[in-house]
């Protein structure tokens, strides 16, 4: 299959010669005529895309923060409930806590690993060290593209918040499940791809999982491979 989403690039690009479009390998963008070369030249070798990708979990964040709330009022109702054993109630709920302040952390500092998966006609997350799977079916029923941004602290200091702006998304939704994912970058896919195969979103502050923006060319292509995209008329 990893070989049908290099032959639609190439179409794309015999199709297109003076439209801009991502080399579905290395994912510079070129020209369409100067792709046919550059995939005979430079990746002549390659006869398929990979399928697995590695990230970094963002989900988990959100998870985290549950955790935490959820010991902390345990905690607290317990104390409150039952008078004389707060230490032995505060003890229990504290090792839930230490491990979402643990989770949080790895997760907002971009070390907890995540991975994407094309499996036959689904594409799978795994999050939380592999205990978290999603699945969704391919082609998805929806594509959407949009921005990512995280309120943060201004950097002048006080209380207010300065809006940040951290990626492009794509967003992939079909039965009963929905994956976004997230890169620095985008891939400029609407100079490629006809408009009613995706729409543009909203800015978004909550996603599963960071990759690369070469993880996002091969996700576009694969897309394309399974009729999800087709190319601008
Ligand atoms: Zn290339």
């Amino acid at each position: 299959m990893g070989g049908a989403a290099i032959e639609t690039a190439r179409r794309l690009a015999e199709a297109a010669p003076e439209a801009e479009v991502a080399c579905p390998i290395c994912a510079n963008t070129m020209k369409g005529a100067s792709l046919v070369k550059h995939l005979d030249g430079k990746h002549a070798q390659m006869d398929s895309l990979p399928t697995r990708w590695r990230g970094t979990d963002h989900a988990s964040q959100l998870t985290a923060l549950w955790l935490g709330i959820a010991s902390v009022a345990l905690g607290a109702a317990g104390v409150a409930l039952v008078p004389g054993y707060d230490r032995l109630i505060l003890g229990v709920a504290v090792a839930p806590l230490l491990v979402a302040m643990g989770l949080a952390m790895a997760s907002f500092a971009e070390k907890l690993p995540a991975a994407l998966e094309l499996k036959g006609d689904a594409l799978e997350l795994t999050t939380l060290f592999g205990l978290r799977t999603r699945r969704l079916r391919l082609p998805p029923k929806g594509i959407q593209i949009g921005q990512l941004r995280i309120w943060t602290e201004s950097p002048v200091g006080g209380v207010n918040h300065v809006e940040r702006m951290m990626g492009r998304y794509l967003r992939l939704s079909g039965e009963g499940s929905t994956l976004i994912i997230g890169a620095p970058k985008g891939t400029n896919m609407g100079k490629r791809w006809g408009s009613e195969g995706f729409t543009h979103g909203p800015k978004r502050q909550y996603w599963h999982i960071n990759v690369d923006r070469q993880a996002l060319v091969h996700l576009e292509y694969h897309l394309a491979a399974r009729g999800g995209l087709q190319a601008r008329s």
